[in-house]
């Protein structure tokens, strides 16, 4: 699994496929692209939640907060997601993992509720399940629910249905099938409590910076592996929202990083959220009464370093929590409403190949001969191949003082460069790994190099074009200027 190479039909398929995008598309000047964005997105995006709120309605300053968590660490031996190669359930538990929830409710009345699980991730047919029985519990739609996951390697996989990927037997999937039914009902009860106990609260912002991650693209002379490329980019940044009581007391913090969680292996069989585990944990023992809730940025080609030791993963958390304190201790911008949320599924392209080419590609390294494979097999039955994946995009706007982007699945880093081009570099908080994690979103840069992150989707057949970078920066672009962040003019791409 970790030996990535290049994979030879890729370059000349990717120039062509781009070429034939660009010369079919007329950007329009940025202002006309604003008014359109602002124009479609009007029936997508008006604030969502009751029309009359209880508190004051003239101050964009005052929020209500609910927080609510429980514990969903496996009672019993399961199967761990992450490395196809482990060969057991899990052995233990080394540290608890949990689902935690922030209910925000604005001064209009405005609500939006962000879940953080100690969880690798799960697929859109979990998702549905668990913004089903939300709703059910608490009125939310599905566009005012944002499930973040910490995407740890060392917890359970959630499935529902047949499990792919991992050398799971019946017995075994019966256990990950009830476990995830389980998680989906405890969801429900946690956005119901956070509801119950929605409180006045103000909300600050800030960024600080925490060192350990690493890009893992290593170039050698047969291509990319996952190793480490200390020249590669990636976003060291750590994002902090806080919220605390009208008498400024610290009720809870939301914190993100941009970096894999993945300190531990498919060596280990014991029970853990990883460093992002960690950090939460140590920020909480560090400060009683307050909730710690992490936020996956994009990590796809970023690991930590150094890595391999439970160790390793307890200094990491360790290091993640001293820098939100930072962040902390110095001077917060205040996060004001109103809170407008958009939340939108679109298509992102598939590349299209000859049966010739999958051929090839199928007797390739591990991560492009499996979706290789299941693409032939569709071909021999007749099936189409699929042009495109959908997937879920959400922007959330609190006011002028604030974008949160979250990206669905697991993104590159490049991300967060294009979008910080396209949106301006200020007030934006950039997640990934966010509602539904279906496989690898990679950059046309990264797919123009070859290795592991080019893998696609791996819930269905399907890898994704280089076309994919535009379609998701221009969309978040409009999005968020449907919602009212101001978007500069000229940007990158
Ligand atoms: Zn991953």
């Amino acid at each position: 699994m970790n030996r990535a190479l290049r994979v030879f039909p890729w370059r000349g398929i990717s120039r062509r496929l781009n070429e034939r995008f660009l010369s079919s598309i007329t950007f329009p000047p940025a202002r006309a692209a604003i008014y359109v964005g602002v124009v479609v997105l009007l029936a997508g995006v008006i604030p969502v939640g009751p029309a009359v709120a209880q508190q004051n309605q003239s101050d964009p300053a005052v929020w209500k907060v609910g927080l609510a968590r429980v514990d969903i660490t496996p009672t019993e031996p399961i199967w761990l997601a992450g490395y196809a190669a482990r060969n057991k359930p899990s052995e233990g538990v080394l540290a608890p993992l949990f689902a935690k929830a922030m209910l925000l409710e604005d001064f209009q009345g405005n609500r939006g509720l962000i879940i953080t699980l100690d969880i690798i991730g799960f697929r859109e047919n979990v998702a549905a399940e668990v913004a089903r029985r939300i709703e059910e519990k608490t009125g939310l739609k599905r566009e005012q629910v944002l499930i973040c996951f910490s995407h740890t390697h060392t917890g359970p996989i959630v499935s529902l249905g047949a499990v792919a990927g991992y050398s799971v037997d019946e017995p075994n999937r019966a256990v990950i099938e009830s476990y995830t039914r389980r998680l989906i009902e405890q969801l429900g009860d946690l956005a119901a409590s956070a509801a119950e106990s929605l409180r006045p609260a103000g909300l600050q912002w800030g960024v600080g910076v925490a060192p350990f991650v690493m890009n893992r693209r290593e170039f050698i002379e047969r291509g990319v592996r996952i190793g480490f490329n200390p020249r590669g980019y990636v976003d060291r940044s750590v994002p902090v929202l806080k919220a605390t009581s009208p008498e400024g007391e610290s009720l809870a913090v939301l914190f993100g990083y941009a970096c894999h969680n993945t300190t531990l292996t498919g060596q280990h069989y014991v029970i853990s959220g990883d460093y992002a585990g960690f950090a939460q944990a140590k920020l909480e023992e560090e400060l009683p009464g307050v909730q710690a809730m992490f936020v996956t940025g994009c990590a796809a080609d970023a690991n930590p370093h150094p890595r391999g030791e439970i160790e390793h993963a307890r200094q990491h958390g360790s290091t993640l929590a001293a820098a939100v304190r930072e962040v902390l201790g110095g001077p917060m911008q205040p996060v004001r409403g109103p809170l407008k949320l958009a939340y939108r599924r679109v298509d992102l392209p598939l590349q299209q190949f000859t049966e010739e080419q999958l051929r090839a590609m199928a007797k390739g390294p591990d991560y492009l001969a499996g979706n290789a494979r299941r693409m032939l097999e569709m071909l021999e039955k007749g099936e189409p191949l699929p042009k495109t994946f959908p997937a879920p995009i959400a922007v959330w706007q609190f006011g002028t003082d604030l974008t949160l982007v979250a990206l669905p699945a697991e993104v590159v880093s490049d991300y967060a460069l294009l979008l910080d081009s396209a949106l301006g570099h200020l007030k934006l908080w950039v997640a990934a790994y966010c509602n539904e994690v279906f496989g690898y979103i990679p950059s046309a840069k990264v797919l123009s190099e070859g290795g592991y992150e080019c893998r696609g989707v791996y819930v269905a057949p399907g890898f994704f074009a280089p076309e994919v970078e535009e379609v998701i920066v221009k969309e978040v672009r409009e999005m968020a200027a449907g919602l009212g962040r101001p978007v500069p003019e000229n940007w990158y791409r």
